[in-house]
């Protein structure tokens, strides 16, 4: 359900005005009866004109509380419906109202039926023009059955008493062109107001959709703005992270070199630094490569031209060629097994050769000699599947959200290869998604564990 629009919602403050100006046709009313009784007490049939003006605050009295009423139900569109059938039974009332008024007040004879010219044009602009062109011809034909009742002496004639001797009511040629104009007023009346209500209306409504529009486009803005803030946020915690790994073996090389340069050690002792500072500066290298990695897979813009067919069975032959002296070295055995007529997948080889490289080197660091490394790659209707199990430390399970963080390493990890990085994983995994991937991992602590990752197909 849309918003009421302004027409919609102003159409009970409309409603109170009209019953607002309902109240001072009452007082003009009573006040021209008055001044009328005290010039001519005899000339006009007070009574029933009493009555009706004591009708119109009647009815005025009921819909004022019928519309309180209505304001405070719901639900909105049915209580508007309400709402325009309130206004139409007031109008049509006003009309029966007025007609009597000037049947008693001298008929056609009467100036002040010039008023049905107002009433016609309320509902012009509170209604529909359907309805306030059934006014319009209400309002007429009101006014022709006054002049027909009058002339042909079905109901007394009422005469005015400032005409003095006119008597128009009885004059058929005289009515025949007062009752013309008249119908041809309301209906015109009817027709410039209404089409003057319809366009405000409409703007009003395109009015309310632009501002709609603006509103929807500043959320738009305000949620890219946030998902900017956030990426901006990450960023910052990625190079605290950086800078916090690069400081320890910084700070480790340059505490040997200090101690060796002091001269304050035995020469053996010496050595033992030196060859520390040595393999401190090896791991600083290899973190280096690592985060040059990981920040080109971070940034990387995938762009879908630039992307090509990949056979991912062929990228894991390679890693496996060149892992299998490392694994057997190990005293592991290594065994692959890959489902025949794989669908290619759109990505760049390099990439999907890293993915294995991470997961099999992983492999293989995390398990005992003697251990099995099982690497399967298969198909399913959408997806290349593939999958490194391996029988080494597992996996804690507090650890194992956290393992495709930047950085984040599980103690038992750290025990058994004090050198690790901590981020393939997150290379692996930030790989997957630029390609529309993704991977889990299953693990048993000391048992073992088995990454699988998902490839869609470049067809699927
Ligand atoms: P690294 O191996 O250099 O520590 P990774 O990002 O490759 O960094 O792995 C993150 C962590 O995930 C590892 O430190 C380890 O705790 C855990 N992990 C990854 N692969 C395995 C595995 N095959 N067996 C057990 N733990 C693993």
């Amino acid at each position: 359900m849309t918003d009421p629009v302004p027409f919609e919602a102003e159409l009970f403050e409309r409603i109170h005005w009209l019953i607002r100006l309902r109240w001072f046709a009452v007082l003009g009313t009573g006040l021209a009866l008055l001044v009328a009784w005290l010039w001519f007490p005899d000339g006009l049939p007070w009574l029933p004109l009493a009555s009706v003006t004591a009708a119109i605050v009647l009815y005025n009295t009921l819909f004022l509380r019928y519309a309180h009423r209505l304001e405070r139900t719901h639900p909105e569109i049915p209580r508007l419906r309400q709402a325009s059938r309130l206004a139409l039974t007031q109008i049509i009332l006003d009309f029966f109202a007025l007609a009597t008024l000037i049947h008693f007040s001298g008929g056609v004879e009467n100036p002040l039926a010039l008023f049905f010219v107002f009433h016609t044009i309320i509902a012009s602009i509170l209604l529909s023009r359907r309805a306030s062109y059934g006014l319009a011809i209400l309002g007429s034909a009101l006014f022709a059955a006054i002049a027909g009742l009058e002339y042909w002496r079905l109901v007394p004639h009422h005469h005015l008493p400032i005409l003095g001797s006119i008597e128009l009511y009885r004059n058929g040629p005289y009515l025949l062109v007062v009752i013309g104009a008249m119908a041809i007023t309301l209906c015109l009346v009817a027709y410039m107001t209404s089409s003057i209500t319809i366009r405000l209306r409409e703007r009003d409504r395109a009015l309310v959709e632009s501002n709609q529009t603006i509103l929807a486009k500043s959320q738009e803005l305000t949620a890219a703005n946030e998902r900017l803030r956030q990426i901006d946020a990450e960023r910052t915690r990625f190079m605290v992270l950086v800078t916090h790994e690069l400081r320890a073996p910084i700070n480790t090389i340059y505490s040997c070199l200090d101690a060796v340069l002091t001269g304050s050690i035995p020469p053996e002792t010496g050595r033992d630094l030196l060859e520390r500072a040595r393999q401190r500066a090896i791991e600083l290298t290899e973190l280096v490569s690592d985060l040059l990695r990981l920040t080109r897979v971070r940034e990387e813009a995938v762009r879908q031209e630039e992307l090509g067919l990949v056979q991912v069975d062929a990228e894991l032959n390679q890693v496996v060629e060149l892992m299998k002296v490392e694994a057997n070295k190990k005293g592991l055995s290594l065994i692959v097994d890959v489902e025949p007529d794989l669908a290619p997948v759109r990505a760049n080889a390099e990439r999907v050769k890293m993915i294995w490289t991470n997961l099999v080197s992983n492999a293989i660091r995390y398990s005992q000699p003697g251990g099995v490394i099982t690497v399967t790659l298969r198909q399913t209707p959408t997806h290349l599947v593939g999958a490194v199990r391996d029988t080494g430390i597992g996996i804690p399970a507090e650890d194992r959200g956290r393992i495709f963080e930047e950085f984040y390493r599980a103690e038992n990890a750290r025990t058994m290869s004090p050198t690790g990085t901590g981020v393939g994983l997150a290379i692996v995994r930030r790989i997957l998604e630029n390609y529309g991937g993704r991977i889990e991992v299953e693990s048993e602590l000391g048992q073992g564990s088995t990454f699988t990752f998902f490839l869609p197909k470049a067809d699927g």
